[in-house]
Formats: C-alpha cells, sequence, structure tokens
C-alpha cells in the first residue's frame, strides 16, 4: 500500500516549515464522527520561546497533550497534536511557549483562524459556524484575533512615506457624530480617523507624524474647506492643495440638478401658459 512522506503531509497541510510531524492517526469524537489527529511539535530551537514577548525562556514544565484545529482533510475534521511546554522567561514569569502554528490562547491554527475570518467577511456568523463546524461564539474571538494581527502588521509604517493624502468628514448614527478620515492616496488606504471634525482634530493627525513623515506629503486632498487648507499650510507648507475628483463631481451634480429643475419649471410655465391661451 502506497503511504504518504510525512514531508508531503506537511506541504499538504501548510504547516510551517518549522514543524516536525509524527503520525497521523484517525479517531472517533464524543459523537462518534471521524476525525484525524496529526501529532506535531516545534524544531528544537524554535521551542522554549516565551509567548508573551518571543523570547528564549528557561524550561519550566511540560503541559498534557492538547489539541489545535486545524483545516479539514476532506470531510473529516483535523486536529494538530502536541504537549506544550512552559517556560520561565526573565521578564514574564513562567508563560505557555509559543507555538509555530497557532496564536497564543487559541485552539485553532492561524489557516484554521485565517479561513473563519475571511468566510466571516462574505456570509452571516451562522453559515460560517455551520460550514466549519464551529460553536457560533467562537467566531467573534476568531475574527478579532486576525483583525488584531492584521492592524498590528499594517500599523507599522502607516505614516511612513506619506506621499499624496485625502482628508474628508463623514457623519454616523444617522448625521448626529461626525468623524475625520485620512486615506493614503498611493497605497489606497485608512490611515487615521478621529472622532469630530474641523482644524483642531486634522491638527492632531498632523501632530503625530515627525518631521519627516510631514515633509513627505506632497499633495493633500479634500473638499473645499477652509480648516483644511488653514491645516495644511501650517503642516505641510509646500503641500499642494488638490480639491478631490468626488467633491468636483457632486457638486457638478448638484448644480445641474438645479438648472435642470429650473429649466423643467420654465417648460411648465410656457406650457401652462400656452393652455391658458388656448
Ligand atoms: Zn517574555
Amino acid at each position: 500500500m502506497p503511504t504518504l512522506s510525512a514531508g508531503a503531509l506537511k506541504r499538504m497541510l501548510h504547516l510551517p516549515a518549522d514543524v516536525v510531524i509524527g503520525t497521523p492517526r484517525v479517531e472517533r469524537d464524543r459523537a462518534d464522527r471521524e476525525i484525524v489527529v496529526v501529532p506535531v511539535r516545534p524544531y528544537a530551537r524554535g521551542m522554549g520561546r516565551c509567548a508573551e514577548c518571543g523570547g528564549h525562556g528557561r524550561p519550566y514544565d511540560r503541559l498534557p497533550t492538547r489539541r489545535w484545529r486545524h483545516l479539514d482533510i476532506g470531510c473529516a475534521r483535523l486536529f494538530l497534536e502536541y504537549a506544550p511546554r512552559r517556560v520561565t522567561c526573565a521578564e514574564h514569569g513562567v508563560t505557555v511557549a509559543m507555538v509555530p502554528w497557532a496564536r497564543r490562547r487559541s485552539a485553532y491554527t492561524y489557516d484554521f483562524e485565517q479561513q473563519v475570518a475571511w468566510l466571516s467577511v462574505h456570509a452571516p456568523r451562522s453559515a460560517v459556524s455551520a460550514l466549519t463546524r464551529v460553536d457560533w461564539k467562537s467566531v467573534g474571538p476568531i475574527c478579532r484575533r486576525v483583525a488584531d494581527d492584521l492592524r498590528a502588521e499594517q500599523g507599522a509604517g502607516l505614516f511612513d512615506r506619506l506621499r499624496s493624502i485625502g482628508v474628508d468628514e463623514t457623519s454616523y448614527r444617522k448625521g448626529h457624530k461626525y468623524m475625520t478620515v485620512v486615506v493614503d492616496h498611493d497605497r489606497g488606504r485608512v490611515v487615521w480617523m478621529h472622532q469630530g471634525h474641523g482644524e483642531k482634530v486634522f491638527d492632531l493627525f498632523f501632530q503625530q507624524l515627525t518631521p519627516d513623515q510631514r515633509a513627505s506629503i506632497q499633495v493633500i486632498t479634500g473638499d473645499g474647506a477652509r480648516w483644511i487648507d488653514e491645516c495644511a499650510f501650517r503642516w505641510c507648507p509646500m503641500a499642494e492643495r488638490i480639491l478631490d475628483g468626488f467633491h468636483i463631481v457632486s457638486w457638478a451634480t448638484d448644480a445641474l440638478d438645479k438648472v435642470r429643475t429650473a429649466a423643467w419649471r420654465e417648460a411648465r410655465k410656457q406650457g401652462v401658459a400656452k393652455k391658458g391661451k388656448k
């Protein structure tokens, strides 16, 4: 009977390179459904890192074997199995050592959480829960962990090498509250948001930037509000102020509407007058 090498299985399961994989086995869960269990362990050099800071810690003890839910294999649920170590970190005391396949304090692997988070963007929580066979109460915390990581990843250097930015105010809670949003046009993403609007709020954005970061801004787009001009001039005097396309189109559409209404009214008046003559 042909067998699958550990390396091939590791690739199929998309496990990190620094993971050693054991022989998988098929078991039955409490509901008598088949599950696949794959024993794993981190490479020796990756073992014993503090889960809080990633620094090397001294071995403390070993916890009982536990399982992490991974992506399904065929129709069966698949679990990675490992007895995590605890280490003593100089800074954080005794902590559970980090593992390369899952986030701290999660019972799911990175890939599994990624899948649940992606599905949650496209489907209601009940559907995600049914499809992935995860308790619906766990879907929220999974999404939060993925979002936190994304934010930390994208947040680094968010204000570096800004060249062309746009600012706008938007209302929420049915127009009762306002917030100011700054976008990076080049990278197509939101870089800053703050409650309120006006000069003082926009000032807060520039205050967070270093002089170098402010100097790299060459273009500031927005509507025709004077507070944008004033802030732009104060913080980035060399930057060009440009009216953004959205507002120009919106103003032109409004103006066109006015002309159309006036023309329609005029035509109607003439029509009525003609009828009256008859
Ligand atoms: Zn630590």
